[in-house]
């Protein structure tokens, strides 16, 4: 007699809501599709935010959620990096993680691009360890490449006269890799560093990008190769309904009444903020734009760009900090929403016809799935390497130049926004990004690579099971 055993597979997000959502949309297909169990396991370093609350309680119940005892950093500088904060929440809290595992039964471990501490967690059960990766098939090539990259040059990746050659990528500038490994005495590059020389013990890494999108790494990747692990490119994998619903009535009943491909959209993630400069600069230039805009406002920071990155609620009135006049002068063509706006059903709505994103790949992946191109406006993490691949390899965004001091200024906002609406460029990347919004949903589809990755992943990891059991 058959028993049928499920399999469950623990996910160990770490914190920042762009590393749980996608990861959240692998765990759904794995229990709807595939009859799998999920627990996530979540680190904490406080009260977890609503916006983790309300996605995890809306879940299938076949999808669990245990918050991790809250880590204690109050020994860590105020200045240190978003990694370095990352890496140390999870290391800290491994003996909650393995108090846990000692009455959980699951096959496989998965955590995501800074969660390698666990894996000895996982190695004492004897359960699986694979990484999620929630970023470009470029980054994840970076990343393996790096121990490497460490050893051959000496001085910053910065100073280097020539591009830097990764596998398979369009090269790209030292100053333009991602921002933990731009010091490389700061703790963040040893944390990235450290992290990646783990790569190799997992036994899969999972990639949320798909081949049409990202050809060049992903067909290296998905090579066979001794020291790295078998690579699954399993995206798009995008969120449908964010966890909070900020401003959505307002937002897309405002959308219902502009013309079809009229709108940008104008957003920066969860985490990024501007400087008051910039704000200010952004308002001028997209109301000398003359185009239809909707414009998610946040306080600005005059120090860091991703001030928000832990929790997206604005302190200060943001409306506060826009020109005199401004919202007054623009209400024909704009709307300007605070700090948060439904951004998967902004994306999805007929009205909108650009993007102009702070390159988190979330944001890209939702655009992509939706057909809508793109204006890249980088700020941190690996996001100035993503917008290298979106301009230069991928050819779907325009790119917003700064100028001196690092301020994008409002004549060049203004012509990069009127080029993305109704230039010739602009009709370029839209027709490139609609070919991607057809192979995105074949590649999710019946017989696509990326429902083929993920079934066999689940295959593996029911086989897990049964043995196991
Ligand atoms: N998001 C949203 N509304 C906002 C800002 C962000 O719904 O006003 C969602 C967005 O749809 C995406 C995620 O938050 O799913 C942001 O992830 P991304 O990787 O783009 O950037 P990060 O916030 O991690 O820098």
């Amino acid at each position: 007699e058959e028993k049928t055993t499920m399999g469950m597979v623990a996910m160990l997000p770490s914190p920042g809501m762009g590393h749980l959502i996608p990861m959240i949309e692998f765990a759904k297909r794995l229990v709807l599709n595939h009859n799998l169990a999920v627990t996530f396991i979540i680190p904490t370093d406080g009260p977890p935010s609503k916006a983790q609350k309300t996605v995890l309680q809306s879940l299938p119940p076949a999808i669990s959620h245990t918050f991790l005892p809250p880590v204690n950093l109050s020994d860590v500088p105020k200045n240190a990096m978003i990694e370095t904060i990352i890496s140390l929440t999870v290391l800290r809290s491994l003996p909650s993680i393995r108090d846990l595992f000692r009455s959980l039964a699951a096959s496989a471990l998965v955590v995501d691009l800074f969660g390698t501490d666990a894996f000895d967690v996982a190695k004492e059960f004897n359960v699986s360890p694979y990484i999620f990766f929630p970023s470009t098939a470029m980054v994840l090539s970076f990343f393996l490449h790096l121990p490497h990259l460490d050893q051959e040059v000496h001085s910053e990746y910065r100073e280097l006269a020539e591009p830097v050659k990764i596998p398979g990528c369009v090269p790209v500038h030292g100053k333009d890799l991602l921002a933990p490994v731009q010091d490389r005495k700061n703790d963040a590059y040893k944390w990235v560093l450290h992290h990646t020389k783990r790569y190799r013990e997992a036994e899969g890494i999972i990639e949320n990008s798909f081949l049409e999108l990202e050809p060049g790494p992903i067909k290296e990747l998905l090579k066979e190769h001794s020291v790295k692990p078998p690579v699954y490119p399993v995206g798009p994998l995008v969120n449908v309904e964010t966890g909070r619903a900020g401003n959505r009535s307002e937002c897309l009943k405002w959308l219902d009444e502009q013309p079809h491909g009229s709108v940008l959209f104008v957003s920066f993630g969860s985490g990024g903020t501007l400087s008051s400069a910039q704000i200010n600069e952004l308002a001028l230039g997209l109301e000398a734009s003359e185009q239809r805009f909707l414009w998610v406002v946040r306080s600005p920071n005059d120090k860091v760009a991703n001030a928000s990155f832990f929790s997206a609620d604005s302190h200060a009135d943001p409306f506060d900090f826009l020109p005199k006049g401004f919202v007054e002068r623009t209400k024909q063509r704009g709307l300007v929403v605070s700090s948060w706006a439904p951004q998967p059903q902004v994306l999805a709505h007929g009205s909108t016809g650009g993007f102009l994103t702070h390159c988190g790949w979330n944001s890209i992946l939702e655009s992509v799935v939706n057909g809508v191109p793109l204006i890249a406006w980088p700020l941190y993490a690996e996001q100035k390497m993503n917008a290298v691949m979106l301009t230069q390899d991928t050819k779907v965004a325009l790119r917003a130049k700064d100028g001196d001091g690092g301020l994008v200024e409002r004549e060049e906002i203004a012509s990069v926004v009127k080029c993305l609406m109704e230039g010739e460029e602009g009709k370029k990347v839209r027709y490139r990004m609609k070919d991607l919004k057809e192979a995105a949903a074949k590649t999710l589809g019946e017989n696509g690579a990326s429902r083929n990755h993920i079934s066999n992943l689940a295959q593996k990891w029911k086989n897990k099971a049964t043995v196991t059991n």
